[in-house]
């Protein structure tokens, strides 16, 4: 698309209230998965509701895949590998360069989608997760034709070469946080690398999935070299991650789900499995601080956000003790900020969580904490009879680094306060975890950050920001937080396997 057809497409976006509603009234819920290129119904001819917790409604049902199903996928996945994995990296960039522009031309309704299914307030649905979707997809399009295998150099009478082939069928398992953004980090990739993929969303945000994938044919894509399957994780996850035929799983979500698919395939073919995991970071702000309210903003922002659904949530604030009191009363009174709304309504910044079973579970992690020793400085629950699953944010200080509110993932908007001293402090405290994702770091100090950087045991380090990067820059985790990259030119070798090839002349 040109410039001057992307502008034309997103004018004819009316962003206004009465612009989502016209749009949600007009709005096609997808019914059937994507086998094969075809829209289908389960074998069995179960399927589940889909209930948005925006206001319990339902928004439509979804077929539950069998076994059945699976291996049809898998065996139209092999197939579309043949033609797929031929094409040349130039035309498969193409695919996911059309393919860019086609999710442009159809941002509105692909962020309703998601702002129904899962609750995201659909101005960041609209403004952030579907910019970021289409620039991954142009990123990995344009990179088509700029990767180079190796051959190395000096031997006289011999060629060696080292090349990079697609792997064959690639299971993509994804959360409902960034049902786009999440999925599509797989995805382009893995087809630009040239292999067959199919991709089950999770429950709770299957319908964004399913309009991605349609857009992929339309630009081009074979039938099946990307598939959509729907169904719980128990038995539509589990028969993909068993499958022998399956090459590769690659896989965001939580750390539990995470081990257990590793079980899945020492049971099965041994596949690689590579996990982008959970997370409790820490947000260490120092009294040096630059700019201490740009500091205080982000704590607040890095726990609201998204509800707090956010595997690089800023869950563990840390806060040296000279400013504790300071960082604290910001934090809170800029929370107040964080209102929780109508995703529906453009100005809304904090939806629902994203389903009531999780919204009482994090209440009951709240309640836990409330008897920890840690002090709830915050009213957990002011609106309890509201229709839909919101909850605004929580603040706990004085927490117990060991206690569980400074150590179990609660993936909504509950933050842990912690005091500490001295820099040793705040390492000893910020790497007591189980978890290895991200931290932030506040300071003004450069020998201070870059020896906090260093000592953190963690993928992702931000200095003075939070959640920053782009498209260049790998994105992965240590300990029970995975291991594996996404983003970047790293975030393909997963979806490829290299091959020596030893030549005497
Ligand atoms: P989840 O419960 O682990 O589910 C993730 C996906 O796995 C869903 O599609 C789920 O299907 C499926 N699944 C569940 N059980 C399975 C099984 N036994 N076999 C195969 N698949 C199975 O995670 P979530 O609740 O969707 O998302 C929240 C978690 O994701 C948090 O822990 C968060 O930190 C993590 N996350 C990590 C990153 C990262 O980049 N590190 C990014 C975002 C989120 P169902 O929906 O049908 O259960
Ligand atoms: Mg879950």
């Amino acid at each position: 698309m040109t410039p001057a057809a992307t502008a034309t497409a997103t004018t004819t976006d009316d962003l206004s209230y009465e612009g989502w509603a016209n749009k949600t009234s007009a709005l096609e819920i997808p019914t059937g998965m994507l086998i094969g290129g075809e829209s289908t119904a389960a074998s069995s001819g179960d399927e589940a509701p889909l209930i948005s917790p925006r206001d319990g409604a339902e928004l439509g049902r979804l077929p539950l895949a069998t076994e059945a199903d699976i291996n049809r996928a898998v065996i139209a996945a092999k197939l579309s590998f043949k033609t797929w994995s031929r094409y040349s990296p130039r035309e498969r960039g193409l695919v996911l360069l059309r393919w860019a522009d086609l999710i442009e031309a159809n941002r509105q309704e692909l962020a309703l989608l998601v702002a129904l299914e899962m609750g995201k307030p659909v101005s960041t649905a609209y403004e952030i997760e579907l910019r970021t979707t289409i620039a991954l997809f142009r990123w990995y399009g344009e990179a088509s034709d700029k990767l180079m295998d190796e051959s190395p150099r000096g031997h006289h009478n011999s060629v060696a070469l080292i090349t990079r082939e697609p792997v064959g069928v690639v299971v993509a398992i994804a959360p409902w946080n960034f049902p786009l953004t999440m999925a599509a980090l797989k995805v382009a990739p893995a087809l630009l690398a040239g292999n067959a993929v199919i991709l089950k969303p999770a429950s709770q945000s299957p319908l964004s999935a399913l309009r991605l994938a349609e857009l992929g044919l339309q630009a081009g894509l074979p039938p099946a070299a990307l598939q959509v399957v729907t169904g719980s994780g128990a038995t539509t996850g589990a028969a993909l991650a068993m499958h022998h035929d399956v090459a590769t799983l690659a896989f965001t979500g939580s750390t539990e789900v995470g081990l257990q698919l590793l079980r899945y395939s020492s049971e099965s073919n041994g596949k690689p499995v590579y996990l982008e995991l959970g997370g409790k970071s820490p947000h260490i702000i120092f009294d040096d601080a630059q700019d201490l309210d740009k500091a205080i903003d982000m704590a607040a922002w890095a726990i609201a956000f998204n509800s707090g659904q956010m595997c690089t949530a800023g869950s563990r604030l840390l806060v040296q003790k000279s400013i504790l009191n300071e960082v604290v009363a910001g934090v809170v009174e800029k929370l107040k900020a964080w209102v929780p709304g109508d995703p529906l309504d453009p100005a809304t910044k904090l939806g629902p969580l994203s389903s009531e079973r999780h919204r009482r579970e994090v209440l009951k992690e709240i309640a836990a904490g409330a008897t920890s020793g840690a002090t709830l400085i915050t009213d957990p629950d002011p609106v309890p009879d509201r229709i839909g699953s919101y909850l605004q944010p929580s603040v706990f200080v004085d927490v117990d680094p060991d206690s569980r509110l400074a150590q179990h993932e609660i993936f909504g908007p509950v933050l842990a306060v912690t005091a500490f001293t001295d820099d040793e402090e705040a390492i000893a405290i910020a790497n007591n975890s189980s978890f290895g994702l991200a931290a932030g770091v506040w300071t003004s100090n450069l020998n201070r950050a870059h020896r906090m950087s260093r000592q953190l045991a963690v993928g992702n380090v931000w200095i003075n920001c939070y959640e920053e990067g782009d498209l260049t820059t790998p994105f992965g985790g240590r300990k029970l937080s995975g291991y594996g990259s996404d983003k970047g030119l790293h975030g393909l070798e997963k979806f490829t396997t290299l091959k020596t090839t030893w030549i005497e002349l």
